[in-house]
């Protein structure tokens, strides 16, 4: 604050000059009056022993935040429906689609593969979703006198356990805090961060399945639409594809084309080209991007830390490197232990149950005391 401060500076000046001049001054009392109640009137709005320019810059920031924290916590519940939405579509495309076209073409063991795998699949989608949506993150309880605390609340007046921290959106204390998701319109935290991780993860499979197995249907329904557009430009002339443009699926030496021109392109045609192109685009795209998401977390998860504590480990690091010391984050057990943590994994049989079935477990641990691990890897079971 530039202007702040060269206020302050104006002001020592003119003291010292008035202190130098003391008895001398030669202004009349009423203006040396005003003029030391213009002074303290500043003071008393700007000096503050505790302010930096943290506190300055977050008080000037304080209306976007406000406008972004607004914002979020209003079009919470649209983000949620869109999300519906749009699974929905993918899941009324591929059983109105997709199903009857697989169920006509595929071998039985490729049509198991595809039922099983694609309603197992939705399952987890679903059931993540709904777990991460509903589930509470976690707030700190009214009476938490006997739990050790790190640091005070500055919104909530409350003492905060150690990984707690406030969601401005929920106006919450939450625990363990990840990030606040739009998408779930819930705070991500202690009891719905193995919901949330399991969501992104199945809905990148998901996803990813759908783009794979059906690029083959997405060219040949570009391909046709292409072909058909043409076709309009330079009638007259016979659309040579129909439905038969996505036999593409047929496995090698099942396939054949029409010898003879086939009806033309019905608008039930192109509503099954348009959809493909449509479940295609979203998928591979949602993918690409959840994708992404998903290993960044799956990478925070393997360190033992929070998307927040990312970046109060990496500046504790660097804070601790210029003593000449090294910074242990004290949440981290062991890669393959913060997993089993995670995800609740007490014996083998829990990464079928918990792991690849729908679960509903809960995290270990309250999320307020965080000592109840040993560091020493192998006092964890499995
Ligand atoms: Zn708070
Ligand atoms: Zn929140």
């Amino acid at each position: 604050m530039p202007v702040l401060r060269s206020l302050i500076h104006l002001l020592r000046c003119v003291r010292l000059r008035s202190c130098g001049r003391r008895g001398k001054s030669r202004l009349p009392p009423w203006i040396r009056k005003i003029w030391a109640y213009m002074r303290l009137l500043l003071q008393s709005l700007c000096f503050n022993s505790l302010t930096n320019s943290d506190v300055v810059f977050d008080s000037l920031f304080e209306p976007i935040f406000w406008t972004v924290e607004y914002v979020t916590r209003w079009f919470g519940v649209v983000f949620v429906v869109l999300v519906v939405i749009l699974i929905s579509s993918i899941v009324v495309i591929a059983y109105i689609v997709l199903l009857p076209l697989i169920l006509n073409t595929y071998s039985p063991a490729w049509i198991a593969w595809h039922v099983c795998y694609g309603h197992w699949n939705l399952v987890m989608i679903a059931f993540h979703y709904y777990k991460a949506t509903k589930t509470s993150p976690g707030f700190l309880p009214k009476e938490i006198s006997d739990t050790p605390f790190v640091s005070v609340c500055k919104k909530c007046i409350l003492p905060k356990p150690a990984r707690t921290h406030h969601c401005g959106i929920c106006n919450r204390c939450i625990l363990k805090m990840d990030h606040h998701c739009p998408w779930l319109n819930n705070c991500v935290g202690h009891f719905n961060h193995r919901y949330f991780f399991s969501f992104c993860l199945f809905m990148t499979l998901g996803c990813v399945y759908c783009s794979i197995s059906g690029r083959n249907l997405f060219i040949d329904a570009y391909n046709a639409l292409e072909r058909f557009k043409h076709m309009d430009m330079e009638k007259p002339g016979i659309p040579v594809t129909g439905m038969g443009v996505l036999l593409g699926l047929l496995p090698p030496g099942q396939v054949h084309t029409f010898q003879t021109a086939p009806p033309p392109y019905t608008f039930k045609d192109k509503m099954i080209h348009k959809s493909i192109i449509y479940m295609w685009v979203l998928t591979s795209t949602a993918g690409l991007s959840l994708g992404a998401l998903t290993i960044w977390h799956a990478v925070l998860i393997s360190r033992g830390e929070t998307s927040i504590e990312k970046h109060t480990n990496k500046s504790e690091t660097k804070r601790m490197a210029q003593k000449g010391r090294v910074y242990r984050n004290p949440f981290h057990y062991g890669r393959l232990n913060n997993w089993k943590i995670f995800l609740g994994v007490e014996k083998r049989s829990h990464w079928v149950t918990r792991v690849l079935l729908p679960s509903g477990h809960p995290p270990y641990g309250d999320g307020l005391t965080w000592n109840i691990f040993s560091v020493h890897n192998d006092l964890i079971p499995v």
